[in-house]
């Protein structure tokens, strides 16, 4: 088994929960800014092929193990909208700097009237142990949930605020860092990629 590995993303949110969930391993885990590794495309349609872009990119800048999560809030209502565009919903066209706030307003319009509310979190998670890796190893975990018509909470990231846990009856913001990982896409994708890590060993 490898000894350090490259997050390869430089979301906060996203950064400060993988390091969470991966501490109980014995391997170091770097950020893809602390070595100034750019951000990689995301061209594709499905979180996969786009997780697997950014791992193959940052292991192939790094040349160490590299692991990636695409994940994103998928909407009924909207088709499975942002989907894989989540983290720039309210400026599909590039126009202004991405904000949480912004996808956040952008999200309610689009549900103004709006009775059926059900969403849910999606996330792939991506290992390549190389960047040529020929089998990387695939995690995927879903969280399902009902969009809010405002925002509550100051936890978490991104659409947390609007997102309800229907069982605790909190949003992903309400919830403390150790509850949501418990049950949270990421989490659950985690824990999988876990499991097959240690099958690996
Ligand atoms: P990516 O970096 O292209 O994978 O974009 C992921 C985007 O999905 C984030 O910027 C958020 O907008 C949203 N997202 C993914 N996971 C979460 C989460 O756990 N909470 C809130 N928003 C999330």
């Amino acid at each position: 088994m490898f000894t350090k590995l490259i997050i390869a993303s430089n979301n906060q949110g996203k950064l400060r929960e993988i390091q969470q969930l991966l501490a109980p391993l014995n391997i170091e885990v770097l950020s893809q800014s602390a070595l100034n590794i750019s951000e990689a495309k995301e061209p594709h349609c499905t979180f996969i092929e786009n997780a697997l872009a950014k791992a193959r990119h940052a292991s192939l800048h790094a040349n160490l193990p590299a692991l990636a999560d695409d994940s994103g809030i998928c909407v009924d209502a909207l088709e499975g909208r942002p989907g894989v565009h989540s983290a720039y919903f309210s400026t599909m066209d590039n126009s202004e700097p991405r904000s949480d706030v912004k996808n956040n307003a952008h999200l309610l319009k689009m549900l103004n009237n709006q009775t059926q509310r059900s969403a849910y979190y999606y996330c792939a998670l991506v290992l390549v142990r190389y960047h040529n890796d020929p089998q990387p190893i695939i995690a995927e975990g879903i969280w399902t949930g009902e969009i809010l018509s405002a925002p509550r909470g100051t936890g978490g990231f991104g659409y947390d605020p609007l997102f309800l846990d229907v069982a605790s009856g909190k949003t992903g913001a309400e919830l403390s860092s150790d509850a949501k990982n418990k049950i949270s896409h990421r989490g659950l994708a985690l824990q999988m990629l876990m499991q097959k890590l240690t099958q690996l060993q």
